[in-house]
């Protein structure tokens, strides 16, 4: 459970490395804190996820969630991978379009669609609105008709399929925001079918949640879409073009048995997470195939499966350097505390949902790191953090880091690229971070510049 990655994350001559790039030099060119992302990383995440859905299924089509990290040099890296792109808001998808992304390319998921977004999606002619709800589908045929183009829309499913994950990360669930019921979506299906001037009918959705440790969950929830999809099938002959099974796959963020064993078995399993994506697909397929007849298989075969990958491919392809600011003792409590130009401002989760960050002393990366340490950001908030503050133990107490840490020294929190930077806010006045991406040439890329003081200002009157 090493946090090295052969060939992208490694450490030289004590000092850690990402694709060759020396992590101290980058905090003392660009500044601290500082993200850095690795355009290498970022195209074998999607690689390897792409050939391992083709390894089960002829037509595959992933849609990158631009939520998880919607920054202009992220997306053209994607782009000119060859993926495709879900968007969540009016400005993802006009940042979608910005980033060269073309409109068949771009999925549009949300609960709460403005009608201004709605119309941009429709006028845009997108592969597929995911509509959340029987009202949505009302408000979509308004204005369809009104901008007399009809719109491809699929249909948001919220079974009752629970996962281990944080509750925050499930969506599946019939007490949660998202989606239809499969009543209702049977219901909006026929709807749908009746009226094609407003609505090109084209696929279902599901998305189960976020950091999915197990693969049964997907597994019930293809065999409950494709059930739907069959049904509507038998009972008018009409074809859907997709399944879109979302996104969610896990990414492991510990990298330390020792601190491993001190987490509750339900953290331990989300921040330990694997799942072998090709296999995963392949049993959700074997058991669709056991569903119906040959007509079944051929409706089955033509089917485009979409994915929405968001952490899975940019988590681990992005680093948050950062610098220990402040160092102090409490002889009271025995402890030594790091205080980082990072926190939850740019590691928000770290706080809402209690997720762990692994750290590495980026100048003494092979260093035992065995010395325990309480870190913390530097907000003016007892909640910013590195452990859990509500003594509920879902976060290690101590951190391992090497012995005799000085201010000044540089920490690298690993594991950083996806809902970190996209999540990011101003708070305590605390301009954004710079952001670097190391291009598969090894060239490097300032991607979005160290914000100033003048920048908090930007949008005030
Ligand atoms: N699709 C939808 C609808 C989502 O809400 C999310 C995030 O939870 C994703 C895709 C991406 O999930 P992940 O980043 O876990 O792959």
């Amino acid at each position: 459970m090493g946090w090295r990655i052969t060939g992208y994350r490694e450490s030289y001559q004590g000092r850690l490395h990402i694709d060759g790039v020396d992590a101290v030099d980058l905090l003392r060119r660009y500044g601290s804190p500082l993200f850095v992302f690795s355009e290498k990383r970022i195209r074998a995440n999607l690689e390897r996820l792409r050939r391992a859905a083709l390894s089960v299924h002829p037509r595959v089509k992933i849609c990158f969630a631009a939520k998880a990290n919607s920054l202009l040099g992220i997306l053209r890296v994607i782009r000119e991978s060859g993926a495709d792109i879900e968007v969540n808001s009016g400005g993802e998808l006009f940042k979608a379009l910005r980033a060269g992304f073309r409109p068949e390319q771009i999925v549009f998921n949300g609960v709460s669609k403005t009608p201004e977004e709605l119309s941009d999606a429709i006028v845009s002619g997108i592969y597929a609105i995911n509509v959340d709800s029987s009202y949505e589908l009302d408000l979509i045929e308004d204005l369809s008709r009104r901008l007399n183009r009809p719109a491809n829309i699929a249909l948001r499913i919220v079974p009752e399929i629970g996962t281990r994950s944080h509750a925050g990360l499930q969506t599946a669930l019939l007490t949660s925001k998202f989606g239809m019921s499969q009543a209702q979506a049977v219901e909006c299906l026929h709807r749908a079918l009746k009226n094609p001037r407003a609505f090109n009918l084209v696929g279902l959705h599901i998305h189960i949640g976020s950091q999915t440790p197990d693969p049964e969950p997907y597994i019930q929830a293809f065999e409950l879409v494709w059930r739907v999809a069959l049904a509507l099938y038998r009972e008018t002959g009409h074809r859907l073009r997709h399944i879109n099974l979302g996104g969610g796959f896990p990414v492991p963020y510990l990298h330390n048995s020792r601190l491993a064993e001190m987490l509750p078995e339900k953290e331990r399993t989300l921040f330990t997470a694997r799942l072998d994506f090709g296999q995963v697909l392949r049993q959700a397929l074997e058991r669709a195939a056991t569903i119906g007849d040959h007509l079944a298989g051929d409706l089955l075969d033509r089917l485009e499966l979409v994915f929405e990958p968001g952490r899975s491919i940019i988590a681990d392809a992005g680093t948050l350097l950062a610098t220990i600011c402040n160092i102090k003792t409490r002889p009271e409590t025995g402890d030594t505390w790091l205080l980082l130009d990072a926190g939850y401002e740019l590691l928000l989760s770290m706080s809402n949902y209690k997720w762990y960050y692994h750290l590495v002393a980026a100048h003494r990366a092979d260093d035992p790191h065995t010395t325990a340490y309480k870190v913390a950001g530097p907000l003016c908030d007892g909640g910013d953090v590195y452990f859990d503050i509500e003594g509920r133990g879902r976060l290690p107490d101590y951190r391992f880091l090497p012995e005799g840490l000085a201010g000044g020294d540089p920490l690298a929190v690993l594991d950083a690229g996806a809902y970190t930077l996209a999540q990011a806010s101003h708070y305590n006045g605390r301009p954004l971070p710079a952001v670097v991406l190391v291009t598969e040439s090894g060239e490097l890329q300032l991607i979005r510049r160290r914000e100033s003081y003048q920048d908090l200002l930007y949008a005030e009157v």
